[in-house]
């Protein structure tokens, strides 16, 4: 079809066409677009070639279909005829478009051959159309509804227009009141007025307002709020608000208004009186006013001081800085903001009081409250200050005294406790004391004695306490001194220590004084006063010591000192004070003669005593030093000396040690020359006599042998006579060999020991089994003595290793037994024992005989000795030198002797040996 257009159109119509502002569209008799000019995209979105083939009705709101198919149906009819509609048509963006098209049939135009369609977009338009229509609605819709009367005149004044308040605010009819001239409404007051007002709006004058009472149907004045305004239609138009309700609320505000003055002046007053009051509170008191809190109002006492009155109209923190330095602003705030008052006792603050800067401590008790306003909103603060700090300072000054009152009462009682537990602890320390201990008043009478003094001076339990009195005291004491000489009273140690004396240190007194027994002691006195807190003496304490033990050890000493004075100076000994590297100290006349030396020689000073130790006796000489150091003493020993002249001299040494620091020992010498001599006279007597008493009685017994030997061989048979006289002769020669043999034994022990003392005394000593010695012994004495009953007791050790000789080992325990078997009766059994101890063998022989007391078992073994006693008495009485031979050979081997015995319960004798292990093998 467009081909066909442009076919049968001229270029001039194709442009207008193309050019066009509304758009053209040829539509078939269904509808059916056959060319869309090129305007169509402005108008529908749509390109032509998109609208071409389609259906135009397809496009349109469902609302505008059906009225523009019937008109476009009733078109058909009507060949070259037009039809305009208008329409909502949808746009290719999918809005709804109003669209206003004009169609014309030209269907059965040979040239065109369609419906043409000229449209265009006329949503502007038809929105325009819509707005003025809703906004003439809501205009008359205001204008009925508003709340005001409008009234229209013509310029005469005469009502054309009104409106439903119009009518309701007068009263009348609308078609009343369009009958009426606007001065019908106006009362006779306003009349006047009314031709220059009507004038006013005419000449163009603009808006009037004013207030004035409408004339209402019913007669009755309604006052009205008008304005009024000429219209462009040359009406005028008045607007009428019924204003009666605020002109009521007018006057009620006026008559409030009065009230609010009235009672404004009335606060006024009131807080005039107020403040007067305040002026004379007798308390600091401001009012501050605002958020900033001003100070409105500050009372005499504030005002006392000068500097404050330029505070009043001041913020408070210009007013008092250095309070809001302590926080009080922060109390202030917190008042105002939150309403609860702050009350405060006794609170510390420096304030300024001379405004030179100056803080001053004191107490307040403060009270800050909020001040409301009419509406009851905070708008002030009340505060109210007053000075507390003479009676808190009092009171404290009362505290203080009462704490110091209770800490002196404190002390008190904690001195009087204190005080109490040392009179406790001194009487349990005088209960204890073994000294005796008076407490005496200041008279000397006695207020305690403790449990030492009645002890010591025999006081009874139950003694009369008058005894105790002062004078009765003195008498019974009998004090002296210690020489016997009676004290006069006044020197008595407790008037002493009354009169103000110490007896302490050297200045106690030793009296002698008697006991209720009448038994004299020598007290030592020492003593005290007692004084009060002024120094006044109020008493004494006499405390006294029993010395007499003292006193009489003293005098033993000197007793003793003296005798050994003595001693030394008889010159029976020698003594010397020595140290132990030769120099010597004292000395006495006999240890320089003993030596050979003059006292002047000696005590040159030249002289080292260890020169007179010849040199083979120094090792022996160290270790009795050693011995001298370790235990204080050495015992006696024999020792020679160098004498002056070079000659030796035998001497008995012994030494104790008097300062181990200074290693001084006091030695005492016995020169022992003449005994030596004697010893030795006697020895080569013993000696000479037993040699010249044994060769006669070998001789003897020589010949008793031959005699018996010729009295056996004399030819048998004989007369009995003769055999009588023979049997008689040989019993005679028998005893006489018996008593020979004794003799020759005492003369053999004579023997042995002259040989001991003259060292000629010989061992030969080899490795030895003890037990074999010991059982050989006991075979023997067995076999001497078949009657008597011995027994052995042996130990498990087969072998007893010893280095001895054999011979005198065995000789030692004869003399044991042949002792036990001599003093023991027949028929006593005799026990000989062998035991082991570490590394010593001991040997011991019991038997039930007479026993010994102590004294004489030390003695037994001296040379010599026999118990003169009954039971001592043997059959066969010997010398007394058995003993002493063990003795003498048990030591020579190492060993020792000893005697266990009660006098009547029989003795054991035992002598021990050193055992030499491994020696002998088993
Ligand atoms: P004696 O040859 O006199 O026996 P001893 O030296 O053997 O000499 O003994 C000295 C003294 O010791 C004896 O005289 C005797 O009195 C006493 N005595 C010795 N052994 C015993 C003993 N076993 N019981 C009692 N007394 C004894």
């Amino acid at each position: 079809m467009s081909i066909q257009l442009s076919m049968h159109s001229d270029r001039r119509f194709r442009a207008l066409i193309e050019h066009s502002s509304d758009a053209i569209a040829l539509l078939t008799a269904q509808g059916t677009v056959t060319y869309a000019s090129p305007s169509t995209r402005r108008v529908t979105g749509y390109s032509a070639e998109e609208l071409v083939g389609r259906n135009g009705f397809a496009l349109l709101h469902p609302e505008d279909l059906e009225n523009a198919r019937q008109q476009f149906t009733a078109l058909l009819d009507w060949p070259g005829d037009f039809i305009t509609l208008e329409y909502r048509f949808r746009h290719a963006d999918g809005t709804w478009h109003w669209v206003e098209a004009t169609l014309t049939n030209l269907l059965v135009d040979p040239e065109v051959g369609a419906v043409v369609c000229n449209y265009r977009d006329n949503t502007q338009r038809k929105q325009g159309q819509e707005r003025l229509r809703q906004s003439e609605e809501r205009f008359r819709a205001l204008v009925e509804q508003a709340g005001v009367g409008m009234f229209v005149t013509d310029l005469q004044g005469n009502l054309v227009e009104v409106n439903e308040m119009g009518c309701q605010l007068c009263g009348y009819a609308r078609e009343d009141l369009l009958t009426l001239h606007l001065g019908d409404l106006v009362p006779e007051e306003g009349q006047a007025g009314l031709p220059a007002a009507l004038e006013h709006l005419r000449a163009g004058g603009g808006v009037k307002c004013s207030q004035w009472r409408m004339k209402c149907k019913d007669g009755s004045l309604l006052p009205v709020g008008t304005t009024a305004n000429q219209l462009s239609t040359g009406h005028l138009l008045v607007v009428a608000r019924d204003i009666s309700d605020r002109i009521r609320a007018e006057q009620a505000r006026q008559q409030l208004l009065a009230y609010e003055q009235a009672a404004r002046a009335e606060a006024e007053a009131a807080r005039a009186r107020l403040y007067e009051c305040l002026h004379q509170a007798p308390a600091r008191i401001i009012a501050l006013r605002g958020p900033e809190h001003r100070v409105e109002f500050a009372n005499a006492q504030v005002l006392e001081f000068e500097h404050y009155a330029d505070r009043v109209g001041k913020a408070f923190r210009e007013g008092w800085p250095e309070l809001v330095e302590q926080g009080i602003l922060t109390i202030l705030d917190e008042v105002y903001t939150t309403g609860t008052p702050f009350i405060g006792t006794e609170v510390p603050l420096k304030v300024d009081h001379t405004g030179d800067g100056v803080l001053v401590e004191g107490y307040f008790n403060l009270v800050y409250q909020p001040l409301r306003n009419a509406q009851g909103d905070i708008d002030g603060l009340l505060l109210y200050a007053l000075e507390v700090t003479e009676q808190v300072l009092a009171r404290r000054r009362l505290e203080e005294l009462n704490r110091q009152l209770e800490a002196e009462k404190d002390a008190l009682r904690q001195a009087k406790q204190e005080a109490e537990a040392r009179v406790t602890e001194l009487e349990a320390i005088f209960e204890a004391m073994i000294e005796a201990v008076i407490v005496s008043d200041a008279r000397g009478e006695i207020r305690y004695t403790n449990p030492a003094y009645r002890s010591t001076l025999a006081l009874e339990e139950d003694a009369d306490p008058s005894l105790l009195l002062l004078d009765n005291r003195f008498e019974w004491l009998a004090l002296r001194d210690t020489e016997g000489r009676l004290l006069p009273k006044e020197h008595m140690p407790v008037l002493r220590v009354l009169r103000g004396e110490r007896l302490s240190g050297t200045h106690t007194i030793d009296l002698l004084c008697r006991t209720r027994k009448g038994e004299d002691l020598i007290l030592n006195f020492s003593g005290a006063p007692i004084r009060d807190a002024t120094g006044q003496i109020v008493g004494g304490v006499v405390v006294s010591r029993d010395v007499t033990g003292q006193y009489r050890l003293k005098q033993q000493l000197q007793y003793s000192e003296h005798k050994l004075r003595s001693l030394v100076e008889s010159n029976i000994f020698g003594v010397v004070v020595v140290d132990l590297d030769g120099r010597m100290y004292e000395f006495n006349d006999r240890y320089a003669q003993i030596l050979g030396y003059s006292r002047d020689e000696l005590s040159a000073g030249t002289c080292n005593w260890l020169h007179f130790v010849p040199p083979e006796d120094h090792e022996a000489l160290g270790q009795a030093m050693a011995t001298v150091l370790s235990t204080g003493a050495a015992p006696p020993y024999e020792r020679g000396y160098l004498r002056k002249d070079g000659s030796r001299v035998p001497a008995l040494v012994a030494a104790t040690l008097l300062d181990q620091e200074r290693r001084l020992v006091l030695a005492v010498i016995l020169d022992m020359s003449e005994q030596k001599a004697a010893e030795r006279r006697k020895q080569e007597f013993l000696s000479m006599v037993s040699h010249e008493l044994r060769t006669p009685l070998t001789s003897i017994m020589g010949y008793i042998d031959l005699a018996l030997l010729c009295s056996d061989l004399f030819p048998r048979p004989l007369s009995p006579e003769a055999e009588q006289l023979l049997g008689k002769l040989e019993t005679g020669l028998k005893r006489a060999m018996a008593q020979v043999e004794i003799e020759a034994r005492l003369v053999e022990e004579l023997l042995e020991v002259s040989r001991l003392e003259l060292h000629q005394f010989e061992l030969s000593l080899h490795p030895e089994n003890l037990v074999t010695i010991v059982q050989e012994a006991v075979a023997n004495q067995r076999q001497a003595a078949l009657t008597r009953q011995i027994e052995l007791v042996l130990p498990p050790e087969e072998v007893m290793p010893v280095i001895a000789d054999a011979g005198r080992i065995g000789q030692a325990l004869t003399n044991y037994l042949t002792n036990a078997l001599k003093y023991a009766r027949v028929d006593q059994p005799i026990a000989v024992g062998l035991q082991v101890t570490g590394t010593v063998a001991r040997v011991s022989v019991r038997d039930q005989g007479p026993g010994l007391t102590p004294e004489q078992q030390q003695r037994v073994w001296e040379r010599f000795y026999q118990v003169a006693a009954p039971g001592h008495h043997g059959p066969d009485r010997g010398l007394g030198l058995g003993l002493a031979i063990a003795k003498t050979i048990v030591e020579q081997h190492n060993g020792q002797v000893g005697v266990e015995s009660v006098p009547g319960q029989g003795s054991t004798f035992w002598f021990t040996l050193p055992l030499a292990a491994g020696l002998i093998q088993a």
